[in-house]
């Protein structure tokens, strides 16, 4: 059996560092054959001299000639190139088998695509492309046979808990068809998830990015506090295991031990469990249908010694009500949502608005920005383009800012 060429979009992120750890403990069976950063080109360095990877892909191009200098002096042979062409480039390139899609945001859609319209495997965390473009995403998958897994957590361990037929996400075998009941997504509630509203309106960036039982990037940190993550997720499931949303029920579960289930019409409910470590998922969407070591501890049982359960607020955490709403409009909407979404988390992160005006942006960009039918691409990016306009002027107003 040869190497398999991994390409690893968003090689810096703490997506991509868990999938680089669980490739280097199997180089009989993977091998990098690109890796892309956008800027922290000091920890791409790094990763390009223990990775050797063919490619690296940075996002400006006068970056590109300094880094290809650094790595040329290095002794290495790594090519560099830049920019969005050749994101896709890397994404699609014949000799890739697998791309993990780890760029946070709209940002990863078309190099995500890229690769689904590649046939390639397609390891998926970038939820948000799923989220923007899903029938688009679903349709291509099927076209050019793509094999989408997910490794964000919850829908790995959905998958997981799946009959074989319905593992074939592509193939139109519904759960329904397989004796499912219903899916249950568990969160973690976040750090936030005791608090007042009151006592949300004061929480910091820093607060909202220490997430309790997860260690991970700051946009996915602050929308696990907001609980939008959740809201995504539940799009998410609905997209790759074609279900509506009343089949899929949130449980927040602080311990974040069970990453989700599955209920069957005999009454069986089957959870995958583990250790909050997304090494898990990432190997199991590298190796699938094998298993294969990722370096997780054991799961102590007896330490852990509780589950616990109970419904979400949709009252305190409005997103989670956005974001079904969103979805139950459909078209654009869920990008609309999305876009904002972002302009609204990266200027909370800078202090620019207060943590319970993320909704606040957000629930105006759904009322303002004209929905479209998400029939083509470019109606999603252009619904993408109002809502961030659309989110900027609002958060300039709430602020009383001129620049953001
Ligand atoms: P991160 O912020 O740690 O890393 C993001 C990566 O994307 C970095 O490599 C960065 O260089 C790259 N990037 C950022 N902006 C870019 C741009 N404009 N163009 C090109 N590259 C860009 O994020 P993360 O926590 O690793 O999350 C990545 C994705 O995985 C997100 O969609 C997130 O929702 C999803 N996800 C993450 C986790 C987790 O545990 N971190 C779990 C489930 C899903
Ligand atoms: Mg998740």
């Amino acid at each position: 059996m040869s190497a398999k060429n991994v390409t690893v979009l968003g090689a810096t992120g703490s997506i991509g560092e868990s999938a680089l750890d669980v490739i280097a403990r199997h180089p009989d069976r993977y091998q990098v054959f690109a890796l892309t950063a956008h800027r922290n080109l000091d920890r791409l360095y790094e990763l390009c001299v223990s990775h050797q990877p063919e490619y690296a892909v940075l996002a400006s191009s006068e970056d590109a000639l300094d880094f290809a200098d650094r790595l040329r002096l290095s002794g290495l042979k790594t090519k560099v190139l830049a920019g969005i062409e050749s994101l896709e480039a890397v994404a699609s390139d014949c000799s890739v088998d697998v791309v993990v899609a780890a760029i946070v945001g709209a940002a990863g859609l078309k190099p995500t695509l890229a690769a689904v319209n590649a046939g390639k495997r397609v390891l998926l965390a970038n939820k948000e492309a799923l989220v923007m473009t899903g029938r688009l995403f679903m349709d291509a998958v099927r076209r050019h046979g793509a094999e989408l897994l997910p490794i964000d957590s919850e829908h790995n361990a959905i998958y997981q808990c799946l009959p074989v037929a319905a593992q074939s996400l592509a193939e139109g075998t519904s759960l329904h068809q397989c004796g499912v009941k219903r899916v249950l997504l568990t969160a973690s509630g976040g750090p936030f998830r005791g608090y007042s509203k009151d006592q949300l309106v004061n929480v910091t960036p820093v607060e909202a990015c220490k997430h309790p039982n997860w260690s991970m990037g700051q946009k996915i940190s602050v929308d696990s506090a907001t609980l939008m993550n959740k809201g995504l997720e539940l799009i998410e499931a609905c997209w790759l295991f074609d279900v509506m949303p009343q089949f899929v029920e949130v449980h927040i579960h602080p311990e974040s031990i069970i990453h989700s289930m599955v209920e069957y019409s005999d009454g069986s409910i089957i959870a995958q469990m583990g250790n909050p470590d997304m090494r898990t998922p990432i190997a199991y969407g590298l190796s699938w249908p094998d298993r294969i070591e990722a370096g997780v501890e054991t799961l102590d049982l007896f330490k852990v010694a509780q589950l616990n359960f109970s419904p979400p607020d949709r009252e305190r955490f409005p997103c989670l009500r956005l974001a079904e709403e969103a979805f139950a409009t459909g078209g654009t909407a869920p990008a609309i949502l999305n876009a904002a979404n972002e302009v609204a988390v990266a200027a909370f992160l800078k202090e620019s608005i207060g943590f319970t005006q993320i909704a606040d942006v957000i629930e105006d960009c759904l009322g303002a920005v004209e929905v479209a039918s998400a029939r083509s691409l470019d109606e999603v990016l252009e619904a993408d383009k109002m809502a961030r306009e659309q989110a900027l002027c609002r958060i300039k107003r709430v602020s009383n800012l001129t620049e953001i």
